[in-house]
Order: structure tokens, then C-alpha cells, then sequence
């Protein structure tokens, strides 16, 4: 039956509910989609070994829910404080019959990004998807308020972390071997609150389309994935002011926002040999918001 995906998911207004970076799945109203009842796998990621940055809620859990189901093993990455998330995030992996690992740690060390790749390695018995979704985002309205502190910390924890972590891999990538970064409409669309993450975005897209030319020969492909507005911890925790999360999504052309298990079909398509002519890609997931 065909579903009308304006009235899929909740719209705003949505209430107030400030939290700490880097958040909290339950404390969320409503609680996000991750697609817990509803994603089916057919086989599409079979023997397939998976590293999720980020892993624990959002984008990545819908991700990682995805990749089990679709016959995936998976380790997953989030920061330390974030460990109520990770365990349901593992036990979704192993009631889907596969092998799930959880590598804490913070990405804006790049002896822990490398230790991140050779933890997974030896649990999943090699790599052969890298996704990477970790990401920072705090709305600072004016570049005189916007720290160097700020600027260095989104920065080494989306574009340096990005490419520690890809770095780290890359020698144990077989050929049939998928990237995925995730890179957002801020990329082409920056708001003026967001002016560190935006950038970081761009670099985001400019890394993948750079990375994907390099090593098409070895037969390992490189996408980006764009969301437009998700309904996740990354927002409410800072990510935008308070009174935009009560309108969040209401910008878009759908009317609300995005839910983790609308995005995670991209990341399959991308991850799976379905996609095999698509490299140096940036495919939206945007509620209908123009790219470029
Ligand atoms: P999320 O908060 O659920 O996920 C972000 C994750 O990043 C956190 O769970 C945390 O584990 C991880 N992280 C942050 N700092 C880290 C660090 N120093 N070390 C290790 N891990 C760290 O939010 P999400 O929206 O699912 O974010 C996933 C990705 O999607 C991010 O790259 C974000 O920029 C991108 N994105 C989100 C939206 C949106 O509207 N939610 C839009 C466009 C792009
Ligand atoms: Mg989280």
C-alpha cells in the first residue's frame, strides 16, 4: 500500500528539550524511527563486515539496524558517556543474528581513530564498509562568539576523524570495499548559525569526490550520503537553538522531519554491490530541500 510520507512521521511544533552534547536516544520527544520494528533485510550486505562511526543513535543506530538485517557483521563507535545507547544498539545487532562490537572511544585522537580500525579488523576478521557518521554540530550565532576551541573540535571530529579513520583502513579495504561519509545539506545550504559545521560538510564532499577518483581502480567505491533535517540527539543537544527545535523540519517542502530509518535505505544501497557504478556521489535524503 502506497503511504503518504507527509503524514508518515511527526510534525512540528515539537516541544523544548534541551540536553547535553552528545545527547540521549530516550530523552528525545518523541523518541526518533530508528527502524527497530520495521526494517527488513534481504540479504543485501550478506558476509559483509561493517564499521559505523557514531553507531549508537541517530543515523548511525538506524544504520547499523539496516547493515545486521541485511546480513552484516558490525562494530560500532560512539564517545564513552553515550554506553545506554551502544547496548541496544548491540543487542539489536545480535537479535539480528549477527556479530556486533563496541568500540568506545574519541575520535578526535587519531591514536584512537587508527586503534578504532585495528580493534575492528581483528573482532569482525577484516573491513569491507566504512561508514563515517560520527559528526559535531553547536549552533553559535555570531563568528565572534565562535571559538577556536569550537572550530578545532568540530573539525577534528568530522573532517580530521574522517580522514584518520579512512586513512587507518584503507590498507585492509578489499577491492568491493564501500565508504560512506556523511556529509549534510549544510555542505551547499549553510545556515549562518552552523558557519564551523557547514564548513566542515563541504570538506566532507570535496574528501569524498577526491578519495573516490584516487582509489576507483582498486575497485573500492567512496559515496556521501546528505541528509537534510533528521530527528536525533545532534539537534536538541545544541546542534540548533531551542526555538528551532520546537519548528524543526517545518522548512522543508515534507513539512517535518526526517526519522533515522528513512535515511538508512541509502546507506544500504550504497554499501551494497547494487550500487556498484556509483562513486564520488552525494545522494540527498532531504524532505524535499534543494541540494544546490
Ligand atoms: P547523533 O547525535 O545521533 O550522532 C552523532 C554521533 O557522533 C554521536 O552519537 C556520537 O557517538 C558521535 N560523536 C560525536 N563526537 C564524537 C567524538 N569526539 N568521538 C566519537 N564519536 C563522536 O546525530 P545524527 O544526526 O545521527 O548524526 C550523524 C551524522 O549525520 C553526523 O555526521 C551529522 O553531522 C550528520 N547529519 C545530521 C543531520 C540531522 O539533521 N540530524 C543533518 C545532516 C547531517
Ligand atoms: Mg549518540
Amino acid at each position: 500500500m502506497p503511504q503518504d510520507p507527509t503524514k508518515q512521521y511527526p510534525a512540528p511544533p515539537f516541544p523544548r528539550q534541551p540536553q547535553e552534547a552528545p545527547g540521549d536516544t530516550h530523552t528525545m520527544i518523541p523518541v526518533p524511527d530508528h527502524g527497530e520494528q520495521t526494517y527488513r533485510g534481504h540479504d543485501r550486505l550478506g558476509g559483509r563486515k561493517a564499521l559505523i562511526t557514531g553507531g549508537d543513535s541517530g543515523i548511525g543506530r538506524a544504520v547499523a539496524i539496516a547493515f545486521a538485517r541485511e546480513g552484516a557483521d558490525v562494530a560500532i563507535n560512539y564517545l564513552p558517556s553515550e554506553e545506554n545507547d551502544a547496548r541496544e544498539v548491540i543487542a539489536l545487532i545480535e537479535a539480528a543474528g549477527r556479530k556486533a562490537v563496541a568500540l568506545p572511544g574519541d575520535l578526535t585522537d587519531e591514536a584512537f581513530c587508527e586503534r578504532l580500525v585495528a580493534d575492528t579488523v581483528q573482532a569482525l576478521g577484516g573491513l569491507d564498509i566504512l561508514v563515517n557518521n560520527a559528526g559535531k554540530q553547536q549552533a553559535v550565532e555570531a563568528i565572534a562568539d565562535l571559538t577556536t576551541a569550537q572550530f578545532d573540535a568540530t573539525f577534528r571530529t568530522n573532517v580530521y576523524a574522517t580522514f584518520w579513520v579512512t586513512k587507518a583502513a584503507m590498507p585492509h579495504l578489499p577491492a568491493g570495499a564501500t565508504i560512506i561519509n556523511t556529509a549534510s545539506i549544510q555542505a551547499s545550504q549553510p545556515s549562518p548559525m552552523l558557519l564551523d559545521y557547514a564548513s566542515t560538510k563541504a570538506a566532507i564532499v570535496a574528501f569524498t569526490q577526491a578519495l573516490a577518483q584516487q582509489v576507483a581502480e582498486q575497485g573500492i567505491r567512496v559515496n556521501a550520503v546528505a541528509p537534510g533535517p533528521y530527528w536525533t540527539p545532534l539537534q536538541p543537544t545544541g546542534g540548533q537553538p531551542q526555538d528551532k527545535i520546537e519548528k524543526f523540519g517545518s522548512g522543508t517542502p515534507m513539512g517535518r522531519p526526517g526519522q533515522p530509518a528513512e535515511i538508512a535505505p541509502l546507506y544500504v544501497f550504497l554499501a551494497s554491490s547494487e550500487s556498484s557504478y556509483s562513486t564520488g556521489g552525494v545522494f540527498g535524503s532531504t524532505g524535499g530541500l534543494l541540494l544546490s
